[in-house]
């Protein structure tokens, strides 16, 4: 990417949605700060794939890069070894991402929400309930086209309901502060393969999320992730959502996703342009443990 391009007019100085080798990113978290720090950031947050607790032959039940639940406590430690290290340069904060699945322990992940700073809910693998099983919905072309084919059985209106119900569920049963890339369905729709986000029944379920998001008060991240790795080119949310959001005065937060270092802004000047276009005028960020407005 562009550096000068990186840099220039970007108003946003933080990022909540960070992953590290702690979970399935390429850095330690001691990278992502000295880059926070260079790059004249104010804040950041980790946000570790919360560890799962299904298993299948005594193994997880996937491999989602998910955070191990026995390195959780050395995870919250190194985080607090950094908050306190960097303390007069920036403010550090220990976030998980909540990689919900609908028949996992849920008090177990009451127990994680209750020990990070914030929280991001996330759906990256659907419960299909007439088979019980889960299929991937950010995954490769070829897991996505199987998830479309068989929870969809013929009607890919059906695979998207699915992965909207499991979005509802995770904002109710979690409460997460952010509802982490929401329409991530959209990865592997190029050419509109498997739905049209403009027809009215995908209108209908979007209003459906927006209407709980409200009732939640959950931020809506503003994900530039499927962009920096080659997947799509806009962010999730689709515009057409963000201009939803706006209009319901639902809060906004933008991150990277970013899982190395030197992607804690990717796509952030951008974006924030496509933002101002829309309407959006600040973003939510935290600052001394509250999350506040951030004009932009
Ligand atoms: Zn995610
Ligand atoms: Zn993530």
């Amino acid at each position: 990417m562009n550096k000068n391009k990186e840099s220039k007019g970007n108003k946003v100085k933080a990022n909540f949605h960070m992953h590290t080798i702690f979970c399935d990113g390429k850095d330690h978290p001691e990278a992502y700060v000295m880059a926070a720090i260079a790059r004249g950031f104010e804040a950041i947050g980790f946000s570790a794939h919360s560890p799962i607790s299904l298993r299948e032959n005594g193994r997880p039940l996937f491999n989602n890069g998910n955070m191990r639940a026995s390195i959780l406590d050395l995870y919250f430690a190194e985080i607090a070894r950094l908050k306190e290290k960097y303390a007069d340069r920036i403010e550090i904060y220990a976030g998980l991402e909540i990689d919900y699945l609908a028949t996992d322990n849920q008090q177990r992940i009451k127990e994680y929400v209750a020990r990070a700073d914030y929280t991001i809910g996330s759906v990256h693998f659907i419960y299909d309930e007439q088979s019980g099983k889960y299929y991937s919905i950010d995954g490769s072309a070829e897991h996505v086209a199987q998830t479309f084919a068989e929870v969809g059985r013929g009607d890919n209106r059906e695979c998207a309901r699915a992965y909207y119900n499991d979005l509802v569920k995770v904002i109710r049963e979690c409460r997460p502060n952010i509802v982490g890339h929401l329409d991530v369905i959209k990865k592997q729709n190029k050419n509109n393969l498997y739905f049209d986000e403009r027809e009215d029944w995908y209108r209908r379920l979007i209003d459906g999320v927006l209407f709980e998001v409200v009732q939640a008060g959950t931020i809506v991240e503003v994900n530039t992730g499927g962009m920096l790795r080659g997947y799509i080119k806009e962010v999730y949310p689709s515009p057409m959502i963000l201009k939803e959001c706006l209009r319901r005065e639902i809060p906004i937060v933008l991150s990277s996703d970013a899982h190395q270092a030197q992607d804690i802004n990717g796509y952030f000047a951008e974006t924030v342009e496509l933002l101002r276009d829309i309407g959006f005028t600040k973003q939510k960020t935290l600052r001394n443990g509250r999350w506040i407005d951030e004009v932009f």
